[in-house]
């Protein structure tokens, strides 16, 4: 599964990161979240509750 931020769309609110953080972490350089590919086997249900919650629908998910 492969999962990233779309960065135009992200408003830094850190849902995610609350509900995933060994996934998604907010970039202090541009205070908007990033996906780390690597940390996400194993972590797929959270990272699915992590793009329905957000409230942009930033998250990208593909199968
Ligand atoms: S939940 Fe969505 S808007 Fe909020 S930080 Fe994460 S990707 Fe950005």
């Amino acid at each position: 599964m492969k999962v990233t931020v779309d960065k135009t769309k992200c408003i830094g609110c850190g849902a995610c990161a609350s509900i995933e953080p060994a996934v998604f972490m907010i970039n202090p350089e541009d205070g908007k979240s990033q996906a780390d590919q690597n940390n996400v086997a194993g972590r797929e249900d959270a990272c699915k509750e992590a793009a329905s919650v957000c409230p942009v629908g930033a998250i990208v998910i593909e199968e």
